[in-house]
């Protein structure tokens, strides 16, 4: 599509220093200040909203209802937090002792490296550059390989919206592991927002041990989805399609683990192939037609759903549609579902990061309660049930970050996203989202009596 500069490890260092340049005096502007060019950049992305998801279906492949989806997703980022970050109040604490006052004063850390996923190539940078500039912070970003011209495009209108030079720098590079150490280790770099996968959160984890650096990670989900038998058998197969092919299943939200009541499995799981069924992948050329799915966006990705069909099939599991690449060619695979389903299946326990849907019975609360933690990642979970004392007995029941009841939509800048056990560290979004950009200093006055 297009050719992009290669940065190198003088470039991490020329794009940290001039951060750190920059945020002397960024830090020091009024909130108010700093929210009037957020909101000058937010107002210039929508502006060219069209441009920049011709951009997205381009170079990340998702369609273009889904790519202008994406965009009015992310760009209520900036406006939320030009907002919150005038609202970044401290405390004023009684004092322990007489003659003295206690204050909790809050300040932005510093320079915030900011790595990025192929995923949602808009979204994900303005929830992490949003807050961090709103607080006063500056920011290198580091955006994946596979969709570079998203980011640039993103710096490219914050320039224009009139952000001083050095305060939001952008490195992209084919060798993700070199540059992302280099900048982690930066000796100017104080605070490190990684989304993408746990195996490589962890290693950022690792790298920012040496100094110490605050983390905030995003990592991937193993989403169960459960269907009680008092559940609203519509609803919960219109939410379950939902979950599954948003972005062709390539979300660390995508349900991965259907949970169905045996007594409701026939009539799910024809009303599920049927619903699947009208899912067309091919490259979309109608913006009316929404029900058309993007291809896997890397080839491994592509490769990875054939591996995965093959290890359930080979495994016992029935193939009830789809299994295969689609006859649209590139790297378009079909909606998948598969039924006698096994938990040593790879389906089950991996993020399968496609459209496949693999559809396992239960027979009580309990047991599916302790199938659905029974997974290293705690994201994001799905149920239906329109029993009100079950609902609340299984919010609490379930270990994951984001319980989402009897809908298949939760995402909003006004609500904390993030996730438990190795699906993360910290929030993005909310009033809670700005503290991962912000220290508190405890102020202690004496001498006052
Ligand atoms: P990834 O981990 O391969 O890459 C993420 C970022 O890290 C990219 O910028 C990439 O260039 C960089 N990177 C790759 N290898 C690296 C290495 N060895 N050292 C340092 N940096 C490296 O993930 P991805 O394939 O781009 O994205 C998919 C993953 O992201 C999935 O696991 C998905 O669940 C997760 N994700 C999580 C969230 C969330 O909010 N929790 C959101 C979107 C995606």
């Amino acid at each position: 599509i297009a050719e992009v500069s290669e940065c190198n490890i003088q470039d991490v260092d020329r794009a940290a220093t001039a951060a750190a340049s920059a945020f002397k005096s960024w830090s020091k502007l009024p909130a108010s200040e700093r929210a009037r060019v957020l909101l000058h950049w937010a107002d210039l992305i929508d502006t060219h909203r069209q441009d920049l998801a011709l951009i997205i279906n381009a170079e990340q492949g998702k369609p273009m209802h889904e790519a202008l989806g994406e965009i009015s997703f992310g760009t209520p980022f900036i406006r939320w937090f030009a907002a919150e970050a005038q609202r970044m109040d401290g405390d004023v604490i009684p004092s322990a002792s007489a003659g003295s006052r206690t204050l909790v004063l809050k300040e932005p850390i510093g320079v915030v490296a900011a790595i990025t996923p192929w995923n949602f190539p808009v979204a994900m940078v303005l929830s992490k550059c949003a807050p961090a500039l709103a607080a006063g912070c500056t920011v290198v970003l580091k955006p994946a390989e596979v969709t570079p011209l998203c980011a640039l495009t993103l710096i490219f209108l914050a320039e224009q919206a009139g952000f001083p030079p050095g305060v939001l720098n952008v490195l992209t590079t084919s060798k993700p592991a070199a540059i992302s150490k280099a900048l982690v280790e930066h000796p100017d770099v104080r605070k490190v927002s990684f989304t993408g996968s746990t195996e490589v959160g962890k290693q950022i984890m690792a790298l920012c041990s040496s100094e110490i650096k605050k983390l905030s990670l995003e990592l991937g989900g193993c989403a169960p989805f459960i269907v009680f038998e008092d559940a609203d058998i519509n609803k919960a197969v219109q939410g379950a399609v939902e979950s599954k092919l948003e972005n062709a299943g390539q979300s660390c939200v995508a349900a991965n683990r259907f949970f169905v009541h045996e007594s409701m499995m026939d009539e799910f799981l024809e009303k599920f192939v049927k619903a699947m069924r009208a899912y067309r992948p091919a490259p979309q050329v109608d913006l009316q037609n929404e029900e058309c799915i993007g291809p896997m966006t890397t080839k491994a990705g592509f490769e990875r759903q054939q591996v995965l069909v093959k290890d359930a099939a080979g495994k016992g599991a029935c193939v009830l549609l789809g299994g295969r690449p689609s006859k649209a060619g590139g790297r378009f695979y079909e909606p998948t579902v598969l039924s006698d389903i096994k938990l040593n299946m790879q389906v089950m326990q991996q993020e399968i990061f496609g459209p496949i849907a693999p559809v396992m019975a239960f027979s009580s609360e309990a047991e599916v309660i302790e199938l659905a933690n029974a997974t290293p990642y705690g994201l994001a979970a799905y149920f239906y049930s329109k029993d009100v004392t079950r609902v609340w007995r299984v919010i609490e029941a379930l270990d994951f970050g984001v319980v989402a009841v009897n809908t298949p939509n939760f995402s909003s800048e006004m609500t904390p996203f993030g996730g438990m056990k190795q699906s993360g560290i910290g929030r993005e979004g909310s009033k809670y989202g700005l503290n991962e950009y912000v220290e508190l200093k405890y102020l202690k006055m004496g001498g006052l009596s």
